[in-house]
């Protein structure tokens, strides 16, 4: 058994990337750890986060639906996860205390700067959703002093929940609204954080009605080359999934737990194989999700 550990929080958990990413960087860094998938109810989280109290855990992530519920269980949330609204990686701070971060925010930015080399100051972006990853889009690119931010969602109402979350200069409209087209017809970047594309068919928005040097990021990765993506290409946009997102911000937690500065190209070649629909060399079916155990050890 390893001497410390981390894990994911969620129901359902239909993915183990971040597992496989974690799990890789531990051994590659040589550190003894174990990142673990553990799919439990809301009932159980008490009970694991009094667990990871203990010294042999580094931390933990969470995913939906726990992002915001897990931070009345915490000692204390970063101002920007705060101001966010979600919690997705929480550290165990050497006294103990237990501090909720979000590294989805980080992450996204990193991500889009380098896949297309955007740079989110100054830029003219659009993002279809308005859920928990749209959150932390939004609030990057405010954070970040883009020239403006349209939120289009398919429920209007959370579009301009999300917009009046992230502030003034933000608008929230529906998918439909002529208002979405015409700030499509001006973007500089237009990111989807919906689940089109991953569970339901086609490109959230019409392509053709972004510029021609307009750059396209989609937060879905499985499928690599979602519908939006693939319109995209066809019109010469630069284009990305989210696998660089989801990688930069494994990367981001990994360093706050063990300190080591960069484990992006490590995690990066771990999942490789899993986002070409492929077991990684080695995966253990021990790593798959656990179901609602306590935490171990
Ligand atoms: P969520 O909180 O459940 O939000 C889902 C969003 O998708 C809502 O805005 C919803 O609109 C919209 N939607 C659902 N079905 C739709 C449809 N048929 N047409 C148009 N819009 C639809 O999910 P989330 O956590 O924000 O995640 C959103 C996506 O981002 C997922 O695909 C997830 O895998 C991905 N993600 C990627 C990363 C990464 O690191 N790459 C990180 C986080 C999330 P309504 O409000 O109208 O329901």
């Amino acid at each position: 058994m390893a001497t410390h550990h981390v894990a994911l929080i969620g129901r359902p958990l239909r993915r183990r990337h971040s597992a496989v990413m974690h799990n890789a960087a531990f051994a590659a860094f040589d550190i003894d750890a174990e990142y673990e998938l553990r799919d439990i109810g809301p009932d159980a989280l008490p009970e694991f986060v009094a667990g990871v109290r203990r010294p042999e855990w580094f931390g933990f992530q969470v995913t939906a639906p726990y992002k915001r519920r897990i931070m009345a269980l915490l000692d204390d949330v970063e101002d920007e996860a705060r101001a966010i609204g979600a919690v997705n990686s929480v550290a165990r701070e050497p006294d103990g205390r237990l501090v909720g971060f979000n590294t989805d925010a980080p992450g996204f930015a990193s991500a889009v700067a380098s896949d297309l080399g955007v740079t989110l100051t100054g830029a003219r972006v659009v993002v279809a959703g308005a859920g928990g990853a749209a959150y932390a889009v939004g609030h990057a690119c405010v954070g970040a002093g883009a020239a403006s931010v349209v939120i289009g969602n398919r429920t209007p109402a959370a579009a301009a929940e999300l917009a009046r979350h992230l502030g003034d200069t933000v608008t929230g409209v529906s998918l439909s609204d002529p208002g979405l087209r015409r700030a499509l017809g001006e973007a500089t970047l237009f990111v989807n954080a919906t689940t089109t594309g991953m569970t339901e068919p086609g490109p959230v928005v019409a392509v053709e009605d972004l510029p021609p040097d307009a750059a396209v990021f989609d937060l879905v990765y499985v499928p690599a080359e979602t519908p939006l993506l693939a319109a995209a290409r066809v019109r010469g946009l630069p284009a990305a999934n989210g696998a660089g997102m989801l990688v930069r911000q494994a990367a981001i937690a990994f360093r706050r737990w063990t300190g080591v500065a960069d484990a992006t190209d490590t995690m990066a070649a771990a999942i490789a194989p899993l986002l070409e629909g492929a077991a990684p060399p080695g995966d253990a079916d021990s790593r798959r999700p656990t179901g609602p155990s306590p935490p171990a050890p």
